[in-house]
């Protein structure tokens, strides 16, 4: 298979084209047509595989298509570690660059005057930490009510991290109608019962 075959939008298409992948990897393929068509995805892939353009891709291209007057935050891509966001966000930048998008990296260890700058112009997209995401809505600067698509990465490095009340207190500030991708390297019965409380029959893809 090949990426113009996934539905993606010639934006994406030509950012993926220029970073010179040549085909999707086994992830992408089965992930981004399920997250193009709105489906919550229990998703098993461990780093490495391709597993975070599976997200961004379509992402973008959902975030591309929707109106974004007052850019209020409408996606969201936890992450355990600032590490991981740090990539995420910077694969998010090059798959993004003709789509238009504006995002803020939410994490520790960084001031928050920048976090809160970009925060004030307004953003499409929130890549976070549990954490520093709660410090901000705690602070009043970040309204999570309009997210319709939340990414929860490496869901069993969150839970060995202890994470998941952080994770469980973010959910329930959002809009229960939405869109949710769950991601895991390993997908054990604790994994699937925890995943059961974010997802809405969910597509189930594994690597
Ligand atoms: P990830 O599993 O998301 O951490 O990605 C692992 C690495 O694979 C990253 O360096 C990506 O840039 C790269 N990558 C992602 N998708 C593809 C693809 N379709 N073809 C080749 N490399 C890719």
């Amino acid at each position: 298979m090949k990426f113009v075959d996934l539905g993606l939008s010639p934006e994406v298409l030509k950012a993926v084209e220029e970073t010179g992948y040549e085909n999707p990897t086994p992830i992408q393929e089965k992930a981004i047509p399920y997250v193009l068509m709105g489906r919550d995805v229990l998703g098993t892939a461990q780093t490495g595989t391709g597993k975070t353009a599976s997200f961004t891709l379509p992402m973008i291209d959902i975030l591309a298509s929707g109106q974004a007057k007052a850019r209020m935050p409408r996606s969201l891509i936890l992450e355990p570690t600032r590490e991981l966001a740090a990539q995420v966000a910077d694969n998010f930048e090059v798959y993004g660059k003709y789509s238009k998008l504006s995002m803020a990296l939410l994490i520790g260890g960084m001031s928050f005057a920048d976090q809160d700058s970009k925060l004030d112009k307004g953003v499409d997209v929130l890549i976070a930490t549990p954490g520093r995401l709660l410090d901000h809505v705690e602070r009043g600067k970040v309204l999570l009510n309009g997210v319709k698509t939340l990414v929860i990465d490496e869901a069993d490095r969150m839970m060995d991290m202890g994470f998941i009340p952080d994770v469980e207190r973010i959910v329930s500030l959002l809009p229960p109608l939405r869109q949710t991708l769950f991601f895991s390297a390993t997908m054990s019965k604790e994994m699937r019962k925890l995943a059961d409380k974010f997802l809405l029959n969910p597509k189930e893809v594994a690597v």
